[in-house]
């Protein structure tokens, strides 16, 4: 059979249908806002609409009782909620945080709009979150924290880090962005370190269009978090805040609008998460004939919640490199709904080690003299070299193939497309020159 890069015959062409989420119950929400005339409720002072609206507040408590903490704290974005974290944790500029350097770059900038400096420690072979050893190596004594995150879904070593955090005296900030639903012991991912963050954008579970919910069981920290969402400089006399470590605030308030379509949203992440479980039960249990591939390990007593479905190939075995394979299978496959930009929902890696980013490279953040990598209240050394993290360049670069075709939009027909195609250029393998 001719695979479709060689001029074959695809394996489909009718896309495959696209993640919808959104229905009549947000639709609902959010005429009820609309009716209300109040989109956003919020005052940037001391005054009872500090905390915003209806909606907001009800979201947060919601929120809360769902994950099982004490506060749920919305903001506009996950990125601006781990903002939130790295300064309510009392960061000091020329601080160093630990983060990983395979996730989405927010996690690494977090620490940089504190003028902190990331220090980049390398990830688990099998499971891609930090590796707890690596961390601990790159403890020093200016080190603040670290921002740990549950890579596609997976929760992080939370005891082995927990200890490092706790030997050390650490806070533990979770970007669990791609893991609401995920657990670890039966507790929910987000909330396993000392303040966690959520991502309700697009592209995640459950969203909102933008937005992003801070968590913690810790008052203090939840109320700086408060703080610095609402313009904290112009709240802090009449609310009479001793600390004012970080109390620049800025604007990261969700609207009614979101907060409403939120709530309707949580509600729908049970059944959401079991459809793409299911799908990725039936997606590994018939690939297991292709001796290359190697789908993913999941974490003792975790739940995972497969953001992305990452697999390893391993190009000794196929006698063709991983590329090869991955871009013959893409040519069999359609685009998705709603993300007919894309091509098909499968990639070599995930995202390129941050560490390799210009950002980086050239250290340049602020202004064009180096700040804050070379800033003079930095005591430390960057180091951001190619070969930093050799596990995860060696997946990135080498072995590590992720897909989204567990979407629950998917149904067994369109997925046995997708096995359809893995095989066909398994088979037909001979056909592919290794480029
Ligand atoms: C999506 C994502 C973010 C950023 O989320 P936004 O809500 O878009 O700011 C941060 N970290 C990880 C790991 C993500 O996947």
């Amino acid at each position: 059979m001719k695979l479709a890069i060689n001029g074959g015959k695809t394996v489909r062409k009718k896309p495959f249908p696209g993640y919808r989420v959104i229905g009549k119950e947000e639709k609902k929400a959010v005429c009820r806002v609309i009716d209300s005339g109040i989109l956003s409720r919020y005052l940037g002072c001391w005054h009872d609409d500090f905390y915003g609206g209806p909606e907001v507040r009800m979201l947060e408590k919601e929120w809360a009782e769902y994950f099982g903490i004490r506060h749920a704290i919305s903001v506009n974005s996950c990125t601006s909620g781990l903002y939130c974290a790295v300064g309510a944790v009392g960061t000091e500029p020329g601080e160093e945080i630990i983060v990983s350097p395979y996730t989405m770059s927010a996690s690494a900038t977090a620490a940089l709009i504190y003028n902190a400096i990331p220090v980049f420690a390398d990830i688990e072979e099998d499971y891609y979150c930090l590796e707890p050893e690596s961390v601990e190596s790159k403890i020093t004594s200016r080190t603040r924290g670290i921002i740990i995150v549950d890579i596609f879904g997976q929760p992080f070593n939370r005891d082995k880090i927990k200890a490092i955090a706790r030997k050390h005296g650490l806070y533990v900030i979770e970007d669990a962005a791609q893991a609401p639903g995920a657990k670890f012991a039966n507790r929910h991912a987000g909330t396993l370190g000392d303040i966690g963050v959520f991502s309700l954008n697009y592209h995640k579970h459950i969203h909102t269009g933008e937005g992003g919910i801070v968590v913690t069981d810790n008052d203090d920290l939840a109320e700086r978090v408060r703080l610095i969402r609402n313009h904290a400089e112009s709240v802090v006399a009449a609310k009479k805040e001793k600390n004012l470590v970080n109390m620049l605030g800025f604007n990261y308030r969700m609207t009614e609008l979101e907060a409403a379509v939120g709530r309707c949203q949580i509600r729908k992440l049970r059944g959401l998460l079991d459809a793409r479980l299911e799908n990725c039960c039936y997606i590994e249990e018939h690939l297991k004939g292709i001796p290359a591939i190697t789908p993913p390990a999941i974490r003792k007593n975790c739940v995972h919640s497969f953001y992305v479905h990452p697999f390893k190939f391993n190009s000794e075995i196929a006698g063709i490199s991983r590329e090869s394979y991955i871009n013959a299978v893409k040519a069999e496959l359609p685009e998705t709904e709603f993300r007919e930009n894309h091509g098909p929902l499968l990639s070599c890696g995930y995202v390129k080690p941050l560490y390799l980013q210009p950002l980086y490279q050239k250290q340049i953040a602020f202004g064009s003299k180096g700040y804050p990598f070379k800033a003079p209240f930095y005591k430390g050394k960057t180091d951001y070299r190619k070969g930093l993290c050799p596990v995860t360049e060696r997946m990135h670069y080498k072995e590590l193939f992720s897909h989204e075709f567990m979407l629950p939009s998917m149904s067994k027909s369109d997925i046995d497309d997708v096995i359809s195609a893995f095989y066909k250029v398994w088979e037909n393998r001979h056909e592919i020159k290794n480029g």
